[in-house]
């Protein structure tokens, strides 16, 4: 897993429904060996930092620059991150937790690791809130030329009709 990918995940975090158990699994239902050990005292967890970790986007958004630094940084004092070195798939890579940590520390713990390694590596702008209307939901862009507006595909066209439909009423009004 690479620090980049952890970041990404991240987003799909915030984005998500996490209002119960079944709710949360479903969010890991990619990671089944995690599926038993979740609780509702992680889900309790996961929905705070859901909000402390959205202004930190927001910031980024709006190209504030100290405020996703200072957030981040805030933020890892109050959540420590305990990596740990392992080769459970063959080649040696860093775990955000150690083995003894909950789900909620687990996921905690990459967000905010990946998120500060993509800061320091891409900028700190990489991270965004969705520009489609009806949408708030956050992303992280990790393209080369960080032009990034939309969560989805799905919004981003849902946008592109929008843009459309309002080109041909300003033609017919015309
Ligand atoms: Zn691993
Ligand atoms: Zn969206």
């Amino acid at each position: 897993m690479d620090f980049n990918r952890y970041a990404e995940r991240s987003a799909g975090l915030l984005n998500a429904d996490l209002s119960d158990v079944d709710a949360l699994r479903a969010l890991l239902a990619d990671r089944p060996w995690l599926l038993e050990h979740c609780t509702d005292r992680d889900c309790m967890l996961l929905r705070r930092l859901q909000r402390d970790l959205r202004p930190v986007f927001e910031a980024s958004a709006r190209g504030d620059d100290a405020a996703v630094v200072e957030g981040l940084n805030e933020l890892m004092v109050r959540h420590p991150v305990t990596p740990r070195i392992s080769g459970h798939d063959g080649d040696l890579h860093i775990h955000a937790a150690s083995k003894t940590q909950s789900v909620a520390e687990l996921l905690t713990g990459e967000a905010l690791l990946g998120l500060a390694n993509l800061v320091c590596d891409l900028g700190p702008t990489r991270l965004g809130v969705c520009a489609e209307a009806r949408c708030d939901d956050v992303f992280v862009d990790t393209s080369p030329n960080a032009s990034r507006r939309y969560c989805s595909e799905r919004c981003s066209s849902r946008a592109n009709v929008a843009a459309y439909r309002a080109r041909r009423r300003a033609v017919a009004s015309a």
